[in-house]
């Protein structure tokens, strides 16, 4: 039999969320991220379930363009870090891919590439992330170059926000408002949104939202609960428990003794660990559910495996099915407890781990 140790991906739940992106921003077309594997979740699962949804796939690299294409996807696939090497421009080309252009190093490799027909491009401003873009002040310049080369009526100008998840001093309105000094004064549409904005920040909708967390059900919001928010998760990373022993007061448990039993103790055995993408740095207390109870988690997690605290259900027994995240806990639940975000937990999920798509 095989391992027990699975990610549930729900595809209903994701096709649910990305109707939540079209309500939230209903004027607006979506460019659903999928990079770094639909954040773990596959990107051939995702695209097909999100195809006939969304208007647009973004991806970081070629690579994981030209997967979107094999897979079938026909709709644009806009590369959000740019082509990396001069014969990326071509070869995007070829497929029909979207370059987002970023740097100057890039607009000269377009402007090399002897390219007999235009290209689908976006271009970034840098209104404040400092990380890729052009400068408000050059970006008058770049857009001159850049629409020798790209397919005019579909050029999108775009920018990104630092601090969107959070509820207050974010920096927001003035990103909105350097971008409108830029971009106002053209006729191109307009991207800004990622989650957060596109839940917090109407005004940041415009023509392309670029959806990436809420579509797999996780809150980008620091303020926010998903369910609060009619957000579904689109993971459900389940496992059982495969030995459970009684332990008394004083005897500690897992690798340099983490956890010290207070009192006679049941501990479960759950066949998830890191190397199954369970962060490393959960601390003692991290909720796991096991037969739909909440117990805390007791001792360091392991490679494989993590422990349990279940005294308080003497009904779990070897079987028992462990959720590691899904709808309870949350991945951002787990992510709050280790210290980071469920974004790297997502993206972090490892190929061990099967992926078993469901509707
Ligand atoms: C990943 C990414 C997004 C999506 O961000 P989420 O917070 O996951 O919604 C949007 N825009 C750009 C440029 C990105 O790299």
């Amino acid at each position: 039999m095989a391992r027990p140790t699975l990610a549930r991906i729900l595809t209903g739940n994701l096709r649910h969320n990305a109707r939540r992106v079209r309500e939230e921003a209903p004027r607006s077309r979506i460019m659903a991220c999928v990079k770094a594997d639909a954040y773990g979740h596959g990107i051939t699962t995702a695209s097909e379930a999100l195809n006939d949804i969304v208007d647009g796939f973004a991806v970081a690299c070629i690579s994981e363009a030209l997967a979107l294409r094999d897979a079938g996807i026909k709709k644009p696939v806009l590369m959000l870090e740019g082509p990396q090497s001069p014969d990326e421009v071509p070869e995007a080309a070829h497929k029909d891919l979207t370059l987002c252009v970023n740097e100057w190093h890039q607009l000269e490799w377009l402007e090399k590439a002897g390219l007999s027909a235009p290209l689908a491009c976006w271009l970034k401003i840098d209104t404040g992330m400092h990380r890729l873009g052009f400068s408000p002040q050059r970006t008058a310049e770049a857009l001159q170059r850049l629409e020798r080369k790209a397919k005019n009526p579909e050029l999108v100008l775009c920018t990104h926000f630092s601090s969107a998840d959070l509820p207050k001093d974010n920096g927001v309105e003035a990103q909105v408002r350097a971008f409108d000094e830029v971009a106002a004064t053209t006729a191109y549409a307009h991207s800004l949104a990622n989650s957060a904005a596109i839940l917090t920040i109407p005004e940041s909708h415009r023509h392309w939202v670029r959806p990436g967390y809420m579509l797999y059900g996780g809150s980008p919001l620091a303020d926010a609960a998903a369910a609060t928010l009619n957000l579904k998760p689109a993971m459900e990373f389940v496992a059982e428990v495969i030995s459970v022993r009684d332990v008394s007061v004083g005897e500690r448990v897992g690798y340099r003794g983490r956890w010290e039993a207070r009192r006679p103790s049941r501990i479960a055995t759950v066949a998830a660990g890191y190397g199954d993408g369970y962060p490393r740095h959960a601390p003692d207390g991290t909720p796991v559910f096991i037969n739909g109870k909440v117990a805390p988690l007791a001792g360091r997690v392991s490679m494989d495996m993590i422990t349990v605290d279940v005294t308080e259900h003497p009904d779990i027994a070897v079987g028992a099915k462990a959720v590691l995240w899904g709808g309870e806990p949350t991945v951002d639940e787990v992510a709050t407890a280790a210290d980071t975000i469920g974004y790297e937990i997502l993206a972090g999920m490892p190929k061990r781990v099967p992926r078993v798509v469901e509707d």
